[in-house]
């Protein structure tokens, strides 16, 4: 048995499977909820592979590998988080969709359990607000992929505690993270400077002022960027890209976060980036 808190991580995809990696790999008790059996069998098999890269470099031994996987307990069942100190939802990033979870996870939580959001765009003020504890709800915004970025971006809601923020900035340090605080306003610190200049990017390539592979080129050699922006768009995932923007244009009402038409059209056809094996690039 583990003496840390047990933590369940709801949505298994490219954010929850790293979420539920890093906990496990610190020896939280895990439960993993997504909506059907497929998508655990592939996030399953991503923790594996993540973890096995980690032990082939050295920076976990063979051992913790076993562990690590064995304390992840992957199911469909949301009662599973009824025991759970620390709920995190890594569902998709819409606002209804994180209401309806929230709320389900409220009613079956004990009244002390925090409820946190991986979100990287939506209110955590108005997420709290759905639920009957705002003071027990924040936002805890890993960066992709989990288990190697250091930042954790916290995020406090109108309502969050002080005592909620004190042991979730804990919690974070004790995953080996580094916590930022910040206030809650549409897109927070990270994606309010960083989707502008994807969106830019992605207007560059609209327009025709360059090719993805050029535009990418210039950002790396030119600005030291260890990725393009256009790669890490890919990476992202094009859906939650645009669904960022959508939520800054709206929330903070200014003409400058429109998404690019091109970044709508490729999500229209399903060309997600990495996930979905097209995107800018092909994979
Ligand atoms: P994703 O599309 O890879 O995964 C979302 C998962 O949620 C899917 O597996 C889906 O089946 C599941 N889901 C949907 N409704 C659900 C429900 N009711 N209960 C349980 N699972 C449900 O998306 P992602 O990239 O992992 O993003 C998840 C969240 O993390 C979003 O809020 C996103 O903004 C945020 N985020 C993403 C990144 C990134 O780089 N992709 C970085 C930081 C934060």
């Amino acid at each position: 048995m583990s003496d840390k808190p047990k933590v369940a991580v709801l949505g298994a995809g490219t954010m929850g499977n790293g979420i539920a990696q890093v906990f496990a790999q610190h020896g939280h008790p895990v439960v993993l909820r997504d909506l059907d059996g497929n998508i655990l069998d592939h996030a399953r098999r991503q923790i594996e592979r993540s973890l096995a890269r980690l032990a082939e470099k050295g920076r976990i031994r063979p051992s913790e590998k076993e562990a690590s996987l064995a304390r992840i307990a992957a199911t469909t069942d949301i009662g599973a988080a009824a025991g759970c100190a620390l709920v995190i939802e890594a569902v998709v990033e819409s606002l209804p969709v994180k209401t309806a979870v929230l709320q389900e996870v409220d009613r079956l939580t004990g009244p002390e359990a925090i409820l946190a959001s991986n979100t990287s765009s939506i209110s955590i003020t108005k997420l709290g607000a759905a639920t009957g504890r705002p003071d027990r709800v924040i936002g805890m915004h890993f960066m992709n992929p989990v288990p190697i970025m250091a930042l954790v971006e916290v995020i406090r809601g109108q309502a969050t505690s002080d005592e909620t923020t004190r042991s979730v900035m804990d919690l974070a340090r004790s995953l080996g993270k580094t916590p930022v605080e910040v206030n809650d306003f549409p897109g927070f610190v990270s994606n309010r400077v960083l989707m502008p200049m994807i969106n830019e990017a992605i207007f560059a390539v609209y327009e025709g002022v360059a090719k993805p592979e050029a535009v990418d080129e210039v950002m790396k050699l030119g600005m030291n960027h260890p990725m393009g922006p256009l790669t890490l768009a890919d990476f992202i995932g094009l859906d939650v890209c645009l669904a960022i923007l959508q939520v800054m244009h709206e929330g903070l009402g200014d003409p400058k976060y429109r998404p690019c038409p091109l970044l709508k059209r490729m999500v229209d056809a399903g060309w997600l980036g990495r996930k979905s094996g097209r995107g800018f690039y092909t994979y």
